[in-house]
């Protein structure tokens, strides 16, 4: 495997659309993200209540034809 086709991964200062902020690494200084892991449905809770209810309803849909 070639070394030098790999990025210069560095501290990335990432600011979420919500406010808040949290660092990574990636090949870029700083990114700008509309969803993080504060204010992901999935991480509040909310959107795990909705993708239950939705796979009640395809077992439903596949074993009641
Ligand atoms: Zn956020």
């Amino acid at each position: 495997m070639k070394k030098d086709i790999h990025p210069d991964y560095k501290t990335c200062a990432v600011t979420c659309a919500c406010g808040n902020t949290f660092e990574t690494k990636s090949n870029v200084e700083t990114m700008k993200i509309d969803i993080c892991n504060a204010c992901h449905p999935f991480f509040t809770g909310e959107q795990k209540i909705v993708d239950a209810a939705g796979r009640v309803e395809k077992f439903k849909a596949k074993y009641n034809k």
